[in-house]
């Protein structure tokens, strides 16, 4: 039988998701039941499904990864060679949206801080303040700590996935130089459960364009059309600035790296990754995509499990290109329209404490936001100031998060390559039509 591919699939959902969010808006009934609880509905299964995968797959795929890499010596070297292009590639991904945000000057209006066109009003100051206080984000120390959390089991069911990560490196690790048969016992369990995991994975990714209906429609239908349209007029340029920078990043930065580190074509790895990329895009959650980054890694791009259980959950919590790039350019539009002097001393400190935080980010919807209110607390600038980011923050969310994705898919393609793995994006399917593009 003719079957789409998935991520056509799961494109035709996003088109019907936006024509019908516009169309019943949240008022909208069928039969006593509104439309927009019914997208709500499937929306929330879907993510739920994925989020009930997570805590399993990163500390099976991560112990089990960090055992098979063996001695001190090559987890050494590919530790090395990963967190080297994650700092690297969110450097420059930080650099373009500094140049650009430079260059195109979003906070500026007719030569003056946009401060008072924006109005802060103080409902949105408050709400800013409560949103930001309420997730406890103090200073970069704090986002460090958590990496090694009091308690295992509680920062499992919190979600703080650095310490998880941090607990199953180390749990891999020792695992490999226990005595031999429990070791065998041990690594036949962990691998056991990692196998499982993907096959769930795979079923669930069948509900995928179902998934990202629900999700985007509800999106969509939320939108205040009034709202809309006084965006527009005040953050428009900030959010083409965003965009353009996520752009250059996502089609020429990231690219040139794939050509010319891993020597693979660009376009193969587009249409490898598809499919996680468009639900990254609509789950603005890169945690929540993991399985299916991992999915599609193996599977399209055929990095070997060694690598991708390595790379990737490293990738889905302490690689966000697309939310470092965008804390900068968020915090340097604020203190434009702030008219606070943009010496050399405040950007480098923006760049720096962007890079610090987009590690310690969850991978969850609107996390940025915590981040830059560290930012602007570290250059003087009132926390309240966040609220400015609120009316466009779902959307940039979205993109954002798919840079993420991609990045770390970008970085397990290079690692894999550099280890040597031939097969790397030379499946017989992808190739035919990578000859085709
Ligand atoms: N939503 C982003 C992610 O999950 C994080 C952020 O930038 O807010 O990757």
């Amino acid at each position: 039988m003719f079957r789409l591919k998935l991520h056509w699939q799961i494109l035709i959902a996003l088109v019907l998701a936006v024509v019908f969010g516009l169309a019943t808006g949240r008022d909208a009934q069928i039969l006593g039941v509104s439309f927009y609880s019914v997208y709500d509905f499937i929306g929330t299964l879907f993510l739920n499904a994925l989020k009930m995968i997570i805590v399993p797959l990163i500390v099976s795929s991560i112990i089990t990864g960090i055992a098979s890499v063996g001695g001190t010596h090559g987890l050494g070297r590919l530790g090395g060679k990963t967190v080297l292009f994650y700092v690297t590639s969110s450097l420059l991904a930080i650099l373009v949206g500094l140049v650009l945000v430079n260059l195109i000057s979003p906070g500026i209006v007719d030569g003056q801080p946009a401060k008072e066109l924006i109005g802060l009003s103080d409902e949105a100051a408050a709400q800013a303040q409560e949103k930001v206080g309420s997730a406890g984000a103090g200073s970069v120390a704090e986002v460090f700590i958590r990496m090694i959390p009091p308690n295992i089991v509680q920062a499992a069911a919190n979600g703080q996935m650095l310490g998880l990560i941090f607990f199953s490196i180390l749990f891999g690790f020792f695992m490999a130089r226990i005595n031999e048969a429990y070791a065998e016992a041990q690594y036949n369990f962990w691998q056991g459960l990692f196998e499982v995991i993907m096959q769930i994975t795979e079923f669930v990714m069948k509900f995928a364009p179902i998934g990202v209906f629900g999700l985007v429609a509800k999106v969509i239908a939320d939108v205040d059309h009034d709202q809309l349209a006084g965006v527009a007029a005040t953050l428009g340029t900030f959010a083409a600035t965003v965009l353009l920078a996520l752009a250059v990043h996502f089609l020429v930065v990231l690219p040139l790296l794939l050509r010319f580190i891993a020597r693979v074509n660009p376009l193969r790895h587009y249409r490898a990754m598809a499919p996680a990329l468009l639900t990254a895009f609509s789950t603005a959650s890169s945690s929540a995509t993991l399985p299916l980054t991992m999915e599609c890694l193996e599977k399209n791009a055929k990095v070997s499990n060694r690598t991708s259980s390595f790379v990737l959950p490293l990738g889905a919590t302490v690689n966000m290109d697309g939310t470092a790039l965008y804390e900068c350019v968020a915090a340097m539009f604020i203190a434009q329209a702030y008219g606070l002097e943009l010496s050399f001393t405040t950007q480098f400190t923006i760049v720096v404490v962007a890079l610090l935080t987009s590690i310690g980010v969850a991978g969850i919807p609107s996390a940025s936001l915590v981040a830059i209110s560290i930012i602007l607390t570290t250059i003087g600038l009132p926390v309240e100031a966040v609220a400015l980011l609120f009316a466009t923050d779902r959307i940039l969310d979205m993109c954002r998060t798919a840079i993420n994705v991609f990045s770390d898919s970008c970085g397990a393609v290079i690692v894999a390559r550099s280890e040597g793995e031939t097969n790397v994006l030379t499946d017989n399917d992808i190739k035919s039509s990578g000859k085709q593009a």
